[in-house]
């Protein structure tokens, strides 16, 4: 089934058919300016044949007032025309029940919720009380803070609304002072979202993590190789003009340049992968050796935590844990480990070796002082 069908039809469809076009490409301007711009971009793009499903911003939540802050209802029927004269499915976000009206009234026919809706629950739930009697799909970006929860939470409220269409759209988040990204992407917060939510596609929006043209292909390379489904890409007929995200916009030409460079990795396995198993055995057998080595090294721990109870040591020794470090990242540069590898991984260990010493060292004591 195509896209296209599977938007027109009944409530009953399964997510399976936008998951059937994979990678699925959503693009489009940041923001609809003029019905100029909105049409030539669309029939740029429909050339370039990098689209599935058009997208505009034409409510737009700006940071500050007095920027732009989109169209409005009046580019809805620019929207409509981009459909009959494309046929490709529109799509724009919603923050609440006005616009959610008059999108679906407006012949739009996929909606998505922006970052700065999802953090807030009451945005959110009115979004999801306005689509309680309509069935299209609906795509919910992460939030802009680093809160699976606060996204979790956006999910099933669209879902209690009856939306049996939901996709994830991993936008990244926001950070504090001057940063590589815009968005950091924090891919690992995406892979645990994926993993609770197994049957939700999920695609990438490298527009607005990287907040710039150049680095966009290793981006969404990257989310490729992890195995996303699609993604959502800014594009304009002409990005240095643009009246909002002018920086990260790009034309329809290099966005087709860009995607023919992308490789999709397969996300089911082939039927031969006897290499792949065996490889993943010996990982299961060294993983099991971690394991026990990680038990033997907090009974160490244990001990220890008894050894500074009975002689009133504090647990955290400052000097120990820097010497620790600095050990393991010389010996893990001549293993080709990365310092920032060595830090997480040992501050892990770190904290549950203090946990376990807290634990013993209180028993002792209360041993010592029975009530
Ligand atoms: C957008 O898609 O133009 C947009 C405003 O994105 P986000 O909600 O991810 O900031
Ligand atoms: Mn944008």
């Amino acid at each position: 089934m195509t896209l296209k069908t599977a938007i027109h039809s009944t409530p009953q469809t399964s997510l399976t058919a936008l998951l059937a076009r994979r990678p699925l490409i959503i693009s489009g301007p940041c923001s609809a300016e003029t019905e100029e711009q909105l049409l030539r971009t669309a029939h740029e793009l429909v050339t370039a044949g990098s689209v599935d499903v058009f997208r505009a911003g034409i409510w737009k939540p700006r940071t500050r007032p007095g920027s732009f802050e989109g169209i409005g209802k009046e580019a809805l029927s620019w929207l409509r025309t981009i459909k009959a004269e494309t046929g490709l499915p529109v799509s724009v976000e919603v923050a609440n029940a006005r616009q959610v009206n008059e999108a679906i009234e407006g012949g739009v026919d996929i909606l998505w919720l922006g970052a700065r809706t999802t953090v807030n629950p009451f945005s959110v739930q009115e979004v999801a009380d306005a689509l309680k009697d309509h069935q299209l799909p609906v795509f919910v970006k992460n939030p802009l803070n680093p809160d699976i929860d606060l996204w979790t939470g956006a999910v099933e409220r669209v879902q209690n609304a009856g939306i049996e269409w939901v996709g994830l759209i991993h936008r990244g988040f926001s950070a504090y002072g001057t940063t590589l990204y815009r968005n950091a992407p924090m891919w690992h917060l995406a892979i645990e979202m994926k993993r609770r939510h197994i049957n939700l596609p999920m695609i990438n929006d490298p527009s607005h993590i990287c907040g710039n043209r150049h680095m966009i292909p290793e981006t969404l390379q990257y989310a490729a190789d992890l195995g996303y489904d699609g993604v959502m890409i800014e594009s304009h007929f002409d990005p240095d003009q643009a009246w909002s995200d002018s920086n990260q916009q790009l034309t329809p030409q290099d966005l087709k340049t860009i995607l023919g460079q992308i490789i999709w990795r397969q996300k089911k396995l082939p039927l031969k992968h006897e290499a792949l198993i065996e490889y993943r055995e010996q990982i299961d057998q060294l993983d099991d050796e971690i394991l026990s080595l990680m038990g033997k090294r907090m009974v160490l721990s244990e001990k220890i935590g008894i050894y500074k109870g009975r002689n009133n040591i504090s647990i955290l020794q400052l000097k120990r844990w820097a010497d620790i470090l600095e050990r393991a990242f010389k010996k893990g540069r001549k293993m080709n480990l990365s310092d920032d590898f060595i830090k997480g991984y040992l501050s892990t260990i770190h904290l549950e070796s203090i946990r376990k010493q807290e634990e013993q060292m209180n028993r002792e004591s209360k041993r010592n002082d029975p009530e």
